[in-house]
């Protein structure tokens, strides 16, 4: 009999592990204070705005995408840093480079590891992909449980690692020593992502060369350019050279590149967001620590995850915060250790002024 519904032959034909998802949630942030999805909370100046409007008419959009990144690849070498000897590679954001990896490396059944709770879509991708995710729990204090790490190395030996540094969601950077230990002992790649680097005043960057086995990711979006969707992976030529297999051919479109060389060219604009919000940091940690039941945890991203205790939990402050319209990450439910844990992007001194004052008031009114 031919099923007469969609959801009949959809039970048939899309795999069970798809179905029993829900789609990765995006909320709404109509008219309110957005301090959810560590977006940089500066626009762009007039005059970087006008120069990219220039770029765009300038561009045709009849055409794919040319084949040769060369001038792209050359701004964003020096732009970033990119050592001359490594090699370099665009991604659709750094979410797509995330899969490249994995399409790559990882048999249907090869694991894939990463220490735990840290970002979402290294399961998410892993598993998309056919491979096994194995997430190696934090320590109570949510730091890098290496001797755990070295175990579940050895245990499940992994295609790929990925070390978020600093950690999303926890703000953590693993030590240097630690890191390297990790190097040193897996047995595949390891994927050093640094999407936070600019809040961290640390990189691998530097030292890439002398890492045969691990490649470094970045992205553009959480210094100002989110909505672009530009990533970035640079490792040794040859890693580089696998993964440019599977890339799709036109990944990168035309507008994204003609924006991104115009603003590359303003990059002290950036740097002054990102220092901006380095400096802002501290203050705003500080203030929620002295909240009554809030512990901060300690972070080098453009974030703070706090903790609530007391007659507080996550989801009544995640609400009231709503209520409020301040929208904050409720990561409470996504991990044990991150019960009644709240992650709040760094906004601008106005933002943070007006989350302090409403937490404030939540945390009174009980
Ligand atoms: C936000 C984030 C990314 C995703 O970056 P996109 O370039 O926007 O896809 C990658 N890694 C970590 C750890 C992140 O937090």
């Amino acid at each position: 009999m031919t099923s007469r519904t969609a959801a009949d032959r959809i039970a048939g034909t899309v795999r069970a592990d798809i179905r029993a998802l829900s789609a990765y949630p995006v909320p709404p942030a109509a008219g309110g204070i957005k301090l959810d999805a560590m977006e940089c909370p500066y626009e762009l100046p007039d005059a970087v705005r006008e120069d990219i409007a220039r770029a765009v008419h300038d561009t045709a959009l009849n055409r794919y995408p040319a084949g040769d990144t060369t001038e792209l690849a050359h701004d964003v070498r020096k732009a970033f840093g990119i050592p001359a000897e490594s090699g370099v590679l665009f991604g659709n954001g750094s979410d797509e480079l995330i899969h490249l990896i994995v399409q790559a490396c990882c048999e249907p059944g090869d694991t894939v590891l990463s220490p735990w709770p840290s970002f979402v879509y290294f399961d998410m991708a892993a598993r998309f992909d056919h491979a096994r995710f194995v997430g190696v729990p934090l320590t109570a204090d949510l730091q890098l449980d290496l001797p755990a790490m070295l175990q579940a190395i050895a245990q499940h030996r992994p295609k790929v690692v990925f070390l978020a540094l600093p950690n999303n969601p926890t703000g953590g950077l693993w030590p240097d020593e630690a890191v390297q230990a990790i190097i040193d002992t897996a047995p595949g790649l390891v994927v050093l992502d640094e999407a936070y680097q600019p809040f961290a005043d640390h990189t691998w960057m530097t030292r890439l060369p002398t890492l045969p086995h691990a490649v470094i990711l970045r992205t553009v979006s959480k210094i100002g350019l989110a909505g672009l969707r530009f990533g970035y992976l640079s490792g040794h030529p040859d890693w580089i050279a696998q993964f440019d297999k599977v890339r799709p051919p036109y990944n990168l479109n035309v507008l994204t590149q003609a924006a991104l060389r115009v603003v590359l060219r303003h990059k002290s604009v950036l740097d002054q967001q990102a220092a901006q919000l380095r400096a802002d940091r501290e203050p705003l940690a500080r203030a929620l620590a002295d909240l009554p039941d809030v512990t901060v945890f300690p972070s080098a991203g453009n974030f703070i995850l706090a903790r609530f205790s007391g007659e507080f939990d996550g989801n009544t402050v995640h609400l009231a915060l709503k209520t409020r319209k301040i929208l904050v990450k409720n990561v409470s439910s996504a991990h044990p250790l991150l019960a009644n844990c709240l992650r709040i992007s760094i906004g601008t001194p106005a933002e943070n002024t007006a989350l302090l004052s409403a937490l404030q008031d939540i945390l009174r009114s009980h």
